[in-house]
């Protein structure tokens, strides 16, 4: 079964796609946590951090700069963004396909709540 993001890299269910090329997909979440909340993702199903291996580091490096290059298109750049990789169930990941989020437009606090 494909991840629901590969449905979304393959045009198969709708998704505000804000950049494509050959190596990566970005589009906004569908329930955004900030003005700019979009979640770049590798064309190619990998399912998390973990799987990631030396063969991935231009994908790697490519989704920074991905990520650094929308944040800029979302006027972003200078107001400040975060970047989060969520990893394994206790990093709090949901969707099995590995993403970034990229938030912005309004100030994001402390980067986790203190226990
Ligand atoms: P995670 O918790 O795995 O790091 O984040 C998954 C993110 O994917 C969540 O922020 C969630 O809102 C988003 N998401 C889940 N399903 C869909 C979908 O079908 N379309 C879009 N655009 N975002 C989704």
């Amino acid at each position: 079964m494909p991840s629901i993001f590969s449905r979304i890299v393959a045009h198969e269910i709708p998704a505000e796609i804000v950049h494509q090329d050959e190596l990566v997909t970005a589009f906004r979440d569908a329930s955004p946590a900030a003005p700019s909340h979009i979640l770049i993702v590798p064309n190619q199903e990998i399912a998390g951090l973990n799987q990631l291996g030396p063969e991935h580091r231009d994908l790697a490096g490519h989704m920074l700069l991905t990520a650094r290059d929308l944040a800029a298109r979302e006027g972003v750049a200078d107001s400040g963004y975060r970047l989060v990789i969520n990893c394994g169930p206790e990093g709090g990941q949901e969707v099995m396909h590995l993403h970034m989020h990229l938030l912005g437009g309004r100030p994001l606090g402390p980067m986790l709540a203190r226990e």
